[in-house]
């Protein structure tokens, strides 16, 4: 597959860029995108790169019915010497792998992709945003695209990478958010798809946080799906806490998806050799330790927001609240060492950027 040639359509016209003050997440969309098919008989085949328009799917087509789908999302960022990185798209390849194996859609190949990538990418470089924390969001994604009712795997797939530019996550600066600790609703269980990207998580995670977003909070703290205990992440981010000088993230355990933030933010951790350990921790025990006032700080680990301190926690009736509400030193620093190595500002020892 790798030597596989991509054919390239450009498209007649060119959608005019958004100004990069006035970028949403997700709304808009770049000229191009790359499709890839797969069947029994030719595996994945006929990738290319072509116009950004509508696909036509029978209403029969599996998509629509039972959410056998999966989908990464990593960005690229474009340097003032016009260079465009990549922050390690290949660990984005390997979970996207992971979740095709558990939604039993065939394995593509990562390192092909990532070419193809670099070419969408290269080709779209004029809609990656210069301005300040704004960048080019990528969503490569499958669907299974069979006419059949039953329920079985699909026989047939399609690949697309879609290009997204945009905006800073934090408007006027980094600064915390308010959390609510789910009592009711779980996101995941062990033996579940938690370690997956796939739809059908999203979906089941609507309900709470339209429930927190009514209560005036911003994201839900998910606990295990089991006792409600231990807790696992926060809406679509990883986690983590400062107790007593050590920060400690959950272990993962096969309900949580391993974000490739927290990965990142681990090594770096190690190598600064602050101590750092995954666990299993719960709510009982992050609360004590408020009370006892060693709760140093609390962030949530993703590629949307990188770091996104927490200032508050409503767990059951108590309100805890961490660093008076304000962005804790370490969460600071995480946040500026990780976007600097993504936008090339900083040096990058581990050699994470592409
Ligand atoms: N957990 C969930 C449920 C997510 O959707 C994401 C976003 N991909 C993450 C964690 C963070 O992963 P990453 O650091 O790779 O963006």
């Amino acid at each position: 597959m790798t030597k596989t040639k991509i054919d390239v359509t450009l498209s007649a016209t060119r959608k005019e860029k958004p100004k990069s003050d006035q970028l949403e997440f997700g709304r808009v969309f770049t000229d191009h995108m790359f499709v890839m098919d797969y069947s029994p008989a030719k595996g994945w085949h006929d990738p290319k790169i072509v116009p950004y328009e509508p696909i036509t799917l029978s209403p029969a087509s599996m998509v629509f019915h039972y959410g056998q789908t999966v989908f990464e999302g990593l960005k690229a960022y474009r340097t003032k010497e016009d260079k465009v990185l990549l922050f390690r798209p290949e660990k984005n390849m390997e979970r996207l792998n992971l979740s095709n194996d558990r939604l039993c859609i065939p394995r593509i190949d990562g390192e092909f992709v990532i070419e193809a990538l670099k070419q969408l990418v290269s080709i779209e470089k004029d809609w990656i945003p210069t301005a300040e924390g704004t960048s080019l969001y990528i969503r490569p994604f499958i669907i299974p695209t069979e006419y059949y009712l039953g329920v079985a795997p699909s026989k047939f797939y399609r690949f697309m990478i879609i290009l997204s530019p945009v905006g800073s996550y934090y408007k006027e600066g980094i600064h915390p958010v308010k959390i609510y600790v789910e009592n009711h609703y779980v996101r995941a269980v062990e033996g579940g798809t938690g370690k997956a990207k796939t739809g059908g998580n999203y979906a089941s995670s609507l309900r709470a946080q339209e429930e927190a977003a009514q209560k005036g909070y911003s994201q839900v703290l998910w606990l295990d799906g089991v006792e409600k205990k231990y807790i696992e992440e926060v809406g679509s981010m990883n986690i983590f806490f400062k107790i007593n000088g050590e920060v400690v993230t959950p272990e993962v355990n096969g309900s949580i998806l391993e974000g490739v933030t927290r990965k990142s933010i681990l090594e770096l951790l190690k190598s600064w050799e602050t101590p750092v350990s995954e666990r299993k921790i719960s709510m009982e025990e992050v609360y004590q330790a408020y009370k006892d006032g060693q709760l140093e700080e609390a962030f949530g680990t993703g590629t949307a927001a990188v770091i996104s301190p927490i200032g508050e926690f409503l767990y059951d009736d108590n309100k805890i609240v961490i660093n008076n509400g304000e962005t804790g030193e370490l969460s600071k620093k995480l946040y500026d060492t990780l976007t600097g190595i993504q936008k090339g500002t900083k040096q990058d020892p581990f050699n994470w950027v592409t």
